[in-house]
């Protein structure tokens, strides 16, 4: 708290509010919007379902006593200004997704959002050399389209026509989708960020379990990871469990379970390495059968693309060795690639020190899973700053904050902005990188 206050001071004015006020305020708000639902008795708010519209409402009554103006954009996106000193000045943006997944928490993107307005309160009407402009995605999750970032897209200008012609389970386009909720879809070029956009920053649960167990309540992401998924099948030979001895068998399982423990080895030792087997298939499945075929899933997860592709080669180096020894076959399929997506260094260095500012220790982490900021991060210099998730517990009722954590978060956020303000450097950056 008193470190917030003299940041604030040094522009002149004692103004942050108590933070730890504010976050119970977050977290209360939170849980409120968490009501906002197409299910009764559990959270689920997916890309311009009528819930949306209330939650809309519900967080447009707030700004009313700041006095910030909203609009809801073309892709559905709340966006919300509080204006700079300058009519023309440049803007940051701040945001996170407001939809949901079936059975949600209630944090999930929707704390970065409702943090960010905490931010503006926290300014308390004093105005930066920037815009700050909150956005509200209006899908991150891809749970109606099973199509992910619909909002961030509209904002990067990515919000293709092929997109927009999918269809949910009621076979319902992205389009109509768009008109029902009272878009316009010919407008979503529109929606698009502005060439003076200065970076974007997205606060955001962890929804893993590294912050508290090395004890740090904020996180630092330095870069979303990048994913190689593959399927990987081992052909044996079906046989008789009783007659066939154990010498004259190709058996897919044990090959495939030889393979598992390869895995995972591999990624134990392999600094920031992650690797799953998580699905496994096999024919004929049954238990009197030495089995022969052994379908598996992979994912392998770094944040350094050639990392992670130097182990995909190990792991099927791996399963061709362990393949042949047995007299089995292998056979690979590559079903995703995606690269890292390293977060801006100016943003990540600026983040770095407002969280020390706040007390807390900057450490430094990648996100194992795709966030808009992954999206927004094509267009325009992005950061992110993770908070502790208790439990690791996410996409759960059980999901939650502390609210100490909250206030942390809300006293580098105060840190961050007001850097960002003074900072020459940052007030250059309009082009978009
Ligand atoms: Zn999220």
């Amino acid at each position: 708290m008193e470190t917030s206050r003299r940041a604030f001071v040094a522009r002149g004015k004692a103004n942050l509010r108590d933070s730890k006020a504010l976050a119970l305020e977050v977290v209360e708000r939170c849980r409120t919007l968490a009501r906002f639902s197409e299910d009764s008795g559990s959270t689920r708010r997916t890309f311009l379902c009528p819930a949306m519209r209330d939650c809309h409402r519900e967080i447009t009554s707030w700004l009313v006593p700041l006095g910030i103006t909203s609009r809801v954009d073309a892709a559905g996106n709340l966006r919300m200004t509080y204006p700079s000193v300058e009519p023309d000045a440049p803007r940051l943006l701040i945001g996170s997704h407001l939809d949901s997944v079936p059975n949600a928490g209630a944090y999930d993107g929707i704390l970065g959002v409702v943090l960010a307005i905490a931010l503006l309160t926290a300014l308390e009407g004093q105005k930066l050399p920037y815009t700050i402009e909150v956005v509200g995605f209006s899908e991150e999750e891809g749970v109606r389209f099973g199509t992910p970032f619909l909002g961030s897209r509209g904002l990067v200008g990515t919000l293709s026509e092929e997109v927009l012609k999918r269809k949910d389970a009621q076979g319902i386009s992205v389009h109509q989708a768009l008109e029902t909720f009272g878009l316009n879809p010919a407008e979503i070029p529109q929606a698009a960020i502005e060439k003076d956009t200065l970076g974007y920053v997205e606060f955001h649960i962890e929804q893993g379990p590294l912050l508290e167990s090395i004890g740090h309540p904020l996180g630092v992401v330095e870069a979303i990871v990048g994913q190689s998924r593959l399927e990987i099948t081992f052909i044996g030979h079906a046989n008789h469990a009783g007659t066939t001895p154990m010498n004259l068998r190709h058996d897919a399982v044990a090959a495939a379970a030889e393979w598992i423990s390869a895995v995972e080895n591999h990624a134990k030792y392999t600094s920031e390495l992650v690797a799953t087997v998580g699905a496994i298939q096999v024919k004929p499945g049954t238990g009197n059968v030495i089995a022969g075929e052994a379908r598996l899933s992979l994912d392998v997860r770094h944040r350094v693309d050639e990392a992670r592709k130097i182990a995909v080669a190990y792991l099927l180096r791996q399963a061709e060795e362990i393949a042949a020894r047995r007299g089995l076959s292998v056979q690979s399929k590559t079903l995703l690639e995606q690269q890292a997506v390293p977060m801006d260094p100016f943003l990540v260095n600026q983040a770095a020190q407002a969280v020390g500012q706040a007390g807390c220790e900057p450490y430094r982490m990648v996100s194992g899973a795709g966030h808009d900021a992954m999206i927004m991060a094509a267009s325009v210099p992005s950061a992110m700053i993770f908070l502790r998730t208790p439990g690791g517990v996410s996409h759960d009722p059980a999901e939650t904050v502390a609210v100490g954590d909250v206030a942390k978060a809300i006293e580098c956020g105060g840190h961050l902005l007001n850097q960002l303000a003074n900072s020459a450097e940052f007030l250059r950056r309009t082009q978009h990188a």
